[in-house]
């Protein structure tokens, strides 16, 4: 009887993929959705700020105390946390994310072990499946060449490097004869895709949207930077999400020059403007409270959000990464005052998003990705979310609302 391996995925679609890849690759060893039952048990880990980390321990903390299973880290943690958990005996094994297609060698491993692995590394490995999804994220490319001030993804994710077009084209055609329509390229600084290389993002989405069965293709975070006009002349394809989420991080020019942002508010603003007009709901990353930001500094911040026509945030509270420049820097800001920040500007967003909303006279096309108490859930082109009571089920299907009532987070249908 085989053993069963239970996996743990935490942080970014990258993550996502890459447990995807893991699963795939597994032979020796049955995959198995309910936690209880495993004898193994996966943790595919982020580092990306201390949260992150706090996840991760006390997850760990929760399988050691539940059950027996065997523990095995991987994932951007493996590089920052890995040595000291094994040194606690807390896990069995340690392995970087290059090592993931090798699972069934890995998982036999009866010593314990620890293996980076190479941070240079291009994933081989097509999947055929996103278990238990109705999209499917599709890993384009890994690492980044950025160094913000702020971050440690370049130091457990490596320098920029791209997939090949072709694998990439090949998985999608494979997904997509499986059903699958929706189509999410993320990677870590998936706008650098092809740099050094005769093709861009732009070349690459224009290639998929080519492929049988492929319906619409959403962008992970891209930087403002990378939005060329080779990426604008896209920006009406039918296939193209109508939302785009660009990092921004910081919308004070003084703080973007301290965390080493390579945007400038002003060409930000003028970018986010011709993308309004254009009907595209806009998101971006934010980081609040780091080094510097006095209170000065964030009112010209908030001055400049309420200026920009921002419909999503991903925001989190500065977070001292060890290695990092900022993790050096003086002037730190107190995590109340951060935190207060934080919900100052999540209130605002939400209030443009539900303007945006109200505002949008046209039908919505939704893919519905799960149900929940009778209630069935997606996101339509402008990656809102929307709820659809229906007696049908409706798990997979593209539907396209036109009658539906604008609530406070998210739409509602009854069909
Ligand atoms: S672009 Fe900046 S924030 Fe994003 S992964 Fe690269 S270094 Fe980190």
């Amino acid at each position: 009887m085989k053993k069963k391996v239970y996996f743990k995925t935490f942080g970014c679609r990258t993550n996502l993929y890459d447990s995807q890849v893991m699963m795939s690759s597994l032979k020796e060893y049955d995959i198995t959705q309910d936690e209880s039952e495993a004898d193994v048990i996966v943790v595919n880990s982020c580092t990306v700020t201390n949260g992150a980390d706090t996840n991760v321990r006390s997850y760990i903390g929760h399988v050691e105390k539940n059950g027996s299973a065997k523990i095995f880290l991987t994932g951007c943690g493996a590089h920052t946390k890995g040595e000291k958990l094994l040194e606690e005996n807390r896990v069995h094994g340690v392995f970087g994310q290059s090592e993931k297609e090798k699972i069934d060698l890995l998982l036999a491993e009866e010593k314990p072990f620890y293996n980076p692995g190479d941070l240079n590394h291009i994933d081989e490995t097509v999947v055929d499946d996103f278990i238990g999804k109705s999209r499917a994220f599709i890993k384009i490319q890994e690492g980044c060449n950025f160094r913000c001030s702020y971050c440690i993804i370049p130091f457990v994710r490596g320098d920029a490097r791209s997939m090949s077009e072709d694998k990439i084209i090949e998985q999608i055609s494979r997904l997509a004869l499986n059903g699958f329509g929706e189509f999410i390229l993320t990677g870590t600084n998936v706008g650098s895709y092809g740099q050094g290389q005769d093709t861009s993002v732009a070349k690459l989405m224009k290639r998929i949207s080519q492929v049988r069965g492929v319906r619409r293709i959403r962008l992970g975070s891209v930087e403002p930077i990378q939005i060329t006009d080779e990426f604008k002349e896209i920006l009406d394809e039918p296939w193209l999400e109508k939302h785009l989420h660009i990092a921004l991080q910081h919308t004070s020019p003084t703080m973007l020059k301290l965390m080493n942002r390579r945007n400038v508010y002003k060409q930000d603003k003028e970018l986010f403007e011709l993308l309004h007009e254009k009907g595209f709901a806009i998101g971006t990353d934010f980081i609040t409270g780091h080094p510097g930001e006095s209170e000065e500094l964030w009112l010209e911040a908030m001055k400049n959000a309420k200026d920009l026509p921002i419909t999503h945030l991903h925001a989190f509270t500065y977070s001292k990464r060890d290695g990092t420049p900022s993790a050096t820097m003086k002037a730190e800001v107190n995590g109340k005052v951060a935190k207060q920040r934080l919900h100052e500007l999540e209130a605002l967003i939400n209030n443009k998003n539900f303007e945006f909303r109200k505002a949008f006279k046209g039908s919505l096309e939704v893919l519905i990705e799960s149900q929940k108490d009778g209630l069935y859930y997606g996101h339509d082109q402008h990656f809102n979310k929307i709820l659809v009571e229906s007696d049908d089920d409706l798990v997979g299907d593209w539907i396209t609302v036109s009658n539906y009532e604008v609530r406070g987070d998210s739409n509602y249908a009854k069909l």
